[in-house]
């Protein structure tokens, strides 16, 4: 029998938009998304209100579909809530793409999701138009995107100049979504490569959206204190192509009207300073930079009594660093664990716990999850099992990929994950394996298929496999790689480790490093065998 979450909630059934601005109320003038450089630079629910509509005229007036892709390449800033809201809540489909991406990886998200238009941060145009190119999309369909005006470049203008004026988006109003509208409408298309294969598209409904961050802040606020409630600040830092971040930095900073405040880029001691100076209380994170709270000496330089709660997800974390961190910085890190396919996150340690047993959580309200093992039986307390989840988070499916939609569910319409976990009696989870190809690196996904295919390009490489290699704190990619025959003795492994890197975006690169072998061991069919690969890197990594 499948367990079922011990609570039960309301969720808003309508569309993002309606959501964070139900019909009745007045936005709010107080800022929410704050820029961490300059706090001058903000926005209030009301500002941003005012920039969706304005969006919302523009795409019209480009004819942009219902149900059609948008693009987003940027770093952080204060205005993506603004394409967030505004893409999705018009009915059009937000995709964001990781700006660490190269060339190919940016025109294979254009063409994969059909984006009608596509907006980039100035410093990134270079990459979108060459896609751009390659892809034959039209550079007409292309503008800069940032949060101050902006001078044409290469003949692509600011966004600014396709918006809706003041006075038009008075008369403009989005259409509010019927429940069944958005439980089956794409509210964002964020990608993950699932349990095997290349990236695929997942789409995010609006209904996935809204349950996940009501699941979330239920979670988050359970076995709160009578009486106990802070002002809450949040650090924008996760990146809003990804669910993470768009889940809390964007909608659940909206709902609950937690100011954020945004960081473009990722820098420990800027992180640090802007904790001690805008007071932050609330981190939401991944096990990379609880490392460095543990380790790095800069840790201590800074003041961080303002934190009290760190939720951390994305990756394993060991319950030894969470109760490192737990007390140097005399703080709770509770964890949760999730998916793109499940919009964000489906369990969560309550967020007033102090639970130092490493676990993470119970299944948030309104879901359900069973552990199955290799015989496809379903196990109880104690044993482990692959999580198979079912949920209104859960998300639709794959964009345009029946087949790995369908292999993604199982009969009882319940997604497999590819994690494989342990619950106890009381329904408490810890993440015990990943059965799954896919590689975690500082929390981005590194799919090894992708990888494979890249290798395959190398005109001395004859096959190739990639897989995790455990370091201390983290996993690297480590390739198998055979050697054409007439490649053999010419070719280094240093060699292909660099040429790699030169193809890929900077997470992905084979840091674990790359082995000559003269087989990759293969099923019957022709598929990888990715345990035996896995156990090789494994006595790889006890030998180096
Ligand atoms: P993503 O789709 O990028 O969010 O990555 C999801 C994957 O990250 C999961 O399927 C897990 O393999 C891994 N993951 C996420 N949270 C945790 C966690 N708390 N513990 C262990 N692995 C996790």
């Amino acid at each position: 029998m499948p367990q079922k979450s011990p609570f039960q909630i309301d969720i808003p059934a309508t569309d993002v938009l309606s959501y964070v601005f139900p019909e009745g109320t007045r936005p709010s003038d107080q800022p929410i998304w704050i820029d961490a450089d300059n706090t001058s630079n903000s926005l209030s629910p009301a500002q941003l209100l005012q920039w969706v509509k304005r969006l919302g005229v523009g795409l019209d007036r480009l004819g942009i579909g219902q149900d059609e892709a948008v693009m987003m390449y940027s770093s952080n800033h204060i205005f993506i809530p603004v394409a967030y809201l505004g893409i999705a809540g018009s009915g059009r489909i937000f995709t964001g793409c990781n700006p660490a991406y190269g060339v190919n990886e940016t025109k294979f998200q254009l063409e994969n999701t059909g984006a009608r238009l596509v907006f980039v941060e100035p410093k990134f145009l270079d990459i979108v138009l060459q896609a751009a190119d390659k892809a034959k999309f039209p550079r007409d369909r292309i503008y800069l995107f940032d949060d101050k005006p902006l001078q044409a470049q290469n003949g692509v203008k600011d966004w600014r100049s396709m918006l809706g004026s003041e006075q038009e988006s008075k008369g403009w109003q989005w259409r509010r979504m019927s429940a069944k509208d958005s439980k089956t409408r794409t509210a964002a298309l964020n990608y993950s490569s699932g349990t095997t294969g290349l990236p695929k598209g997942v789409q995010i409904s609006h209904q996935n959206v809204i349950a996940n961050v009501e699941q979330s802040i239920y979670m988050r606020n359970l076995e709160q204190p009578a009486g106990e409630s802070v002002a809450e600040r949040w650090l924008g830092f996760l990146p809003l192509y990804h669910a993470y971040g768009q889940l809390w930095s964007i909608t659940a900073a909206a709902i609950t009207r937690t100011p954020v405040y945004y960081m473009r880029a990722f820098n420990y001691i800027e992180w640090l300073s802007h904790i001690q100076n805008h007071r932050i209380t609330h981190i939401q994170t991944a096990p990379p930079i609880l490392v460095m709270l543990a380790k790095r000496p800069e840790t201590q330089k800074y003041d961080l009594s303002s934190l009290i709660n760190v939720l951390c997800g994305a990756a394993p974390l060991s319950k030894e660093l969470q109760n490192e961190v737990s007390e140097k910085c005399n703080l709770k890190v509770v964890q949760t664990w999730g998916m793109t396919e499940v919009t964000c996150s489906c369990l969560h340690v309550p967020g007033h716990r102090d639970d130092r047993s490493g676990s993470v959580g119970f299944i948030d309200p309104n879901s359900e999850m069973k552990l199955i093992d290799e015989e496809g039986k379903e196990v109880g307390p104690g044993e482990r099992g692959e999580i198979h989840v079912r949920g209104p988070n859960v998300c639709i499916g794959y964009w345009r990929n029946e087949k790995a939609t369908k292999e993604t569910f199982d009969d009882e319409g319940f997604l497999r994950t590819g994690d494989v976990a342990v619950r106890d009696e009381n329904g408490w989870f810890w993440i015990v394996d990943r059965k799954k190809e896919l590689i975690k690196v500082k929390g981005f996904q590194v799919a090894p298929a992708e990888l494979e295919a890249v290798l395959l390009e190398h005109p001395d490489v004859a096959d190739a496999a990639v897989v995790a290699m455990q370091g201390e704190h983290e996993e690297l990619p480590r390739a198998y790689v055979v050697l054409k025959d007439e490649s053999k003795g010419k070719v280094s492994e240093k060699d292909i480790q660099q040429w790699t890197a030169k193809q890929v975006a900077k997470h992905k690169q084979l840091t674990g490093g790359v082995k000559l072998i003269d087989e990759v061991p293969k099923s019957p069919s022709g598929k990888i065998q990715r345990k035996v690969m896995r156990d090789m890197a494994k006595r790889d990594a006890d030998e180096l």
